[in-house]
């Protein structure tokens, strides 16, 4: 079968305007892209996606209740929740032990949305699902890379396709109306885009990511953040208890600086080590019975990234291009945002291409309307976002302290909360609002 034969015929379907639209890559934002555009009208959407079969790489997500408010209006929420778990609590804890600051989130915190605690296998698979039952199976096509992109005559772009089978290769190109680049942080999309950029800059600090298997006691039920800027631990539960021994999945990430152990690793995005390589760091790291290295020990597998982001780009609109996700705006991973905003571009550029029939207003309107926001949350990630408390009191009181507010007064660490909450229009009176990205069948927002 050669690379034409696999890609789905875009002359058959009818669709909005008539308009191919085709999506580079199948992760969170690309997939939400596709039921995003498919509700808003257009059925002849193609995405392209790397892997030939979806892996559970990765580990666990949060997803805010913005995020969730969209996935909710792509009538996805209750096949998530059967295997995710709301976020009910925040804590945030000095490496000593001492708390912090505790926040409700999602429902309790005023939301009309949760937050859900889940797999990153598990978003995508009923991502995936949905795409395939309302679209199609043929909308996604994968084991087909995007190697490049050219403007044909017209403005439409040309996308380069390769797919490898066994020793042989081989390419095709497509000039679908509109090309969203959804293919993350190393975007060939945006590569294109921004020939002179390089890879992403990296900040010396080095995240280890895994899943564990525990008895629910073991964890608590809240997510907890612990550290500060030089050390962290995140864990959190992403499933509710099961079996006789009431057994959760729990996520958890730590971040260091790297030293010379970790440089041999840095060329590999998502490299598997043993847990012995980091866990001497953790000993003793215990908050409010959460023991970090008895969950460590408990893990599957432990992965090692480098913490690295993207600079903020000028522009993500190319003629009939523009990019979505972390191909965007890819930001450290605080704030549980990365995959949240990803969600809402694609709610957002689907919005828009259903408002304004002309596609190049279309990707203008959605640059303006995500951009400046995007762009805000990525240098106050830079700057340790809403995790900034554990900084703060690491500064203030490095040994510890008896009681926080003589630290950090409670109005200091509302407002940092308040603060990026607002960067991001994830406030609980922004959200509570209902989605702005509704649309008709014929394209008048509601
Ligand atoms: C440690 C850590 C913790 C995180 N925690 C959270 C959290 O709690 N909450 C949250 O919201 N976010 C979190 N994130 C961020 C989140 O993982 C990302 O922001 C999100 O996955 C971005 O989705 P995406 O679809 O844009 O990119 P990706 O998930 O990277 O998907 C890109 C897809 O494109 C495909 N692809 C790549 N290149 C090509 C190509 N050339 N052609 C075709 N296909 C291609 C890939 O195979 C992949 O399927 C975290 C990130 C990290 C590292």
């Amino acid at each position: 079968m050669t690379l034409h034969d696999t890609l789905h015929d875009p002359d058959e379907a009818p669709g909005r305007d008539g308009l191919h639209i085709v999506v580079a890559g199948g992760g969170v934002a690309g997939l939400t892209a596709a039921l995003a555009l498919h509700a808003a009208g257009y059925d002849r959407v193609t995405v392209v996606e790397a892997a030939r079969r979806s892996r559970p790489v990765g580990a666990g997500l949060n997803i805010m209740p913005n995020a969730v408010r969209e996935l909710d209006a792509l009538g996805l929420l209750d096949r998530l929740e059967a295997g995710a778990l709301r976020t009910r609590e925040l804590r945030y804890y000095h490496r000593s032990g001492g708390l912090i600051s505790r926040e409700p989130r999602g429902l309790g915190a005023g939301y009309r949305w949760p937050q859900l605690s889940v797999h990153r296998a598990r978003l995508q698979q009923v991502l995936a699902d949905a795409v395939r039952e309302r679209l199609g199976t043929a909308a996604v096509v994968a084991g087909v890379r995007v190697s490049g992109v050219e403007s044909a005559p017209g403005g439409r772009p040309r996308v380069q396709l390769e797919h490898r089978d066994g020793a042989t290769r081989g390419r095709a190109s497509l000039e679908p109306d509109v090309l969203i680049g959804a293919d993350g942080i190393r975007s060939a999309v945006r590569a294109a885009l921004n020939p002179d950029e390089g890879a992403p800059p990296w900040n010396g600090m080095i995240v280890w990511r895994g899943v564990s298997r525990m008895p629910a006691r073991s964890v608590g039920g809240f997510m907890l953040i612990a550290g500060d800027d030089r050390q962290k631990a995140v864990v959190y539960p992403m499933t509710a208890p099961t079996g006789p021994d009431r057994e959760v999945l729990v996520n958890w990430a730590l971040a260091m600086p790297a030293d010379a152990d970790h440089a041999g690793m840095l060329g590999d995005w998502n490299r598997q080590v043993p847990v012995e390589t980091f866990l001497r760091h953790y000993e003793g790291w215990e908050f409010d019975g959460v023991c970090v290295p008895e969950v460590l020990r408990a893990a599957d597998a432990a992965y090692a990234y480098p913490m690295v982001d993207r600079e903020p780009l000028e522009r993500w609109t190319h003629g009939r291009t523009t990019l979505i996700g972390d191909a965007a705006h890819a930001m450290y991973p605080i704030g549980s945002n990365g995959a949240t905003q990803s969600i809402v571009d694609a709610r957002a550029l689907a919005h828009a291409m259903a408002v304004h029939r002309d596609p190049d207003t279309a990707l203008a309107a959605y640059e303006a309307a995500r951009r400046p926001a995007m762009t805000e949350l990525q240098r106050a990630n830079r700057r340790l976002g809403p995790e900034v408390v554990i900084n703060l009191a690491h500064e203030r009181a490095p040994h510890g302290f008896t009681d926080v507010h003589d630290v950090i007064p409670a109005a200091e660490l509302a407002a940092v909360a308040a603060r990026y909450a607002a960067t991001g229009a994830f406030d609980p009176d922004t959200v509570n609002q209902g989605s702005p990205y509704a649309v008709h069948p014929l394209g008048a927002s509601s």
